[in-house]
């Protein structure tokens, strides 16, 4: 078995530079993610709250912590003061709390709006018309604590390459639309978040800025 700082290397020799990884340490101990601190990087994503709490507590402080799962509204308030990015928000009224948590703590939280680019029913993600309609609504307009850094989706869980890479071009088609009719003149709207470690070739290739990888650098993980 390769060791983490191993895995590491391997992935970043052939992702190019600009793009930015998110390592995904669910499942795994603080002292995985240690090792790969240890190697440099900074970037660190999450599923669950009362997973990442005490790894926030425990680990260095200069780590960007970035929660990908879905994730209640009634927990936005434990990650607020500290979490770097958002990348699973799934409603307006998700949003709302957390512009209203970015508020209390005086911070300005980083979001990526989730689509449902995958076929199974039981992944998290809002439609095309769903994120239309947030960017559109009063509410948004006054929420002066997010930043709505981009798009994030997961594709279906298959070895079917065409399947997965239309659904990646689905991603990046309603992020350019999103971009031409609300961020045009933001330059901060640039994140598209997709691929795993089965799927993150297809997804750069795809246009993806941002990759989200647990397996591949941590190794399998044992539920
Ligand atoms: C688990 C997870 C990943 C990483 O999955 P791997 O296949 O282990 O690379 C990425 N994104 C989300 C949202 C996840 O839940």
């Amino acid at each position: 078995m390769m060791s983490i700082s191993e895995n590491y290397k391997k992935i970043t020799d052939v992702i190019p530079a600009h793009l930015k990884i998110v390592a995904i340490g669910k499942t795994k101990t603080s002292e995985d993610i240690l090792s790969l601190y240890e190697c440099g990087h900074r970037v660190f994503g999450e599923t669950r709250v009362q997973e990442l709490l005490p790894k926030y507590e425990k680990l260095p402080e200069d780590i960007k912590w970035q929660m990908v799962g879905h994730l209640q509204r009634n927990k936005v308030k434990y990650i607020a003061p500290f979490v770097d990015m958002i990348q699973s928000v799934d409603s307006l009224k998700l949003l709302n709390v957390i512009n209203k948590e970015g508020l209390k703590n005086n911070r300005l939280i980083n979001c990526l709006f989730q689509m449902h680019i995958a076929e199974e029913e039981t992944k998290f993600g809002m439609t095309k018309d769903e994120i239309f309609e947030i960017l559109e609504s009063d509410d948004f307009r006054q929420m002066k604590n997010i930043s709505v850094k981009g798009v994030m989706g997961m594709a279906t869980f298959t070895d079917n390459e065409k399947q997965i890479r239309k659904e990646f071009k689905t991603l990046k088609t309603i992020f350019d639309q999103v971009k031409e009719k609300y961020f045009r003149s933001d330059d901060g709207f640039s994140e598209i978040s997709m691929g795993m470690s089965s799927d993150y070739e297809i997804a750069i290739e795809e246009g993806a800025t941002m990759v989200r990888i647990g397996t591949a650098l941590f190794g399998e993980r044992q539920y």
